[in-house]
């Protein structure tokens, strides 16, 4: 991959994401490594999701210097540089506010697998990074967070929002999409009445290599970037 694709491909990343409906106005970001390791690739600050092209994006060192791109880096950039620091694995990572996930982690309830997205986790709770509910606008605070997301799909921030990552660009925006989605599902379970119904964690963990394979997460991926935000 060249520099040109990382930096393209963080533009339908964030693209993806505004289809989505991750969007919070200008705030929240998706990061893609930089190919000859000098960074990451991620959007300027003051654009939306669905706004993002080539030249609203920034090459923002792993000191958190912009190295390409104009203005000042996003103040929660810590939160991808110290994700794709601690895991040379990964080759990307997302950080939202999506609604559902901030509505569902307030309720301090494990999440289920109720659903296909629920599924995600194979069974296990997802991760909640609980140091603060403040931004995430250190080193310290990134590495901390980075260490509770670990090598799971994505964690929820109670009090703020979602991150996720992946060893592509696609599972890493999937993992954020297929998050909120859950905690939709089960916002609606719950507000309905008690939850009764879900996979065991034979079946959870059966479905999350069968719903979410890598061609499945490109195609919903793929889906999402095609469309016109
Ligand atoms: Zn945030």
């Amino acid at each position: 991959m060249t520099p040109e694709e990382a930096r393209a491909l963080a533009v339908r990343a964030h693209r993806a994401l505004a289809a989505a409906g991750q969007s919070d106005l200008v705030w929240g970001h998706a990061a893609v490594r930089d190919p000859g390791g000098r960074g990451v690739w991620t959007k300027a600050p003051g654009w939306g999701f669905a706004e993002v092209d080539d030249d609203r994006t920034q090459l923002v060192s792993f000191d958190a210097e912009v190295l390409e791109g104009e203005g000042a880096p996003h103040k929660e950039c810590h939160i991808h540089l110290e994700i794709l620091r601690r895991n040379p694995a990964l080759h990307a990572s997302v950080h939202t506010h999506a609604q559902a996930a901030v509505a569902f982690a307030a309720l301090g309830t494990p999440l289920l697998p109720i659903s296909h997205e629920g599924a995600l986790f194979g069974g296990a709770d997802v991760p909640r990074f609980t140091l603060t509910g403040r931004l995430v606008r250190t080193p310290a605070l990134g590495a901390a967070l980075a260490e509770t997301l670990g090598d799971a799909p994505a964690a929820l921030l109670p009090k703020h929002g979602l991150v996720a990552a992946g060893a592509t660009v696609q599972a890493a925006v999937m993992h954020a999409v297929l998050l909120d989605r859950a905690c939709q599902v089960q916002l609606a379970a719950m507000a309905a009445g008690p939850v009764r119904v879900w996979s065991d964690a034979a079946e959870a963990a059966a479905k999350r290599t069968e719903c979410w394979p890598p061609a499945q997460l490109d195609a919903g991926f793929d889906h999402l970037a095609r469309k016109d935000v």
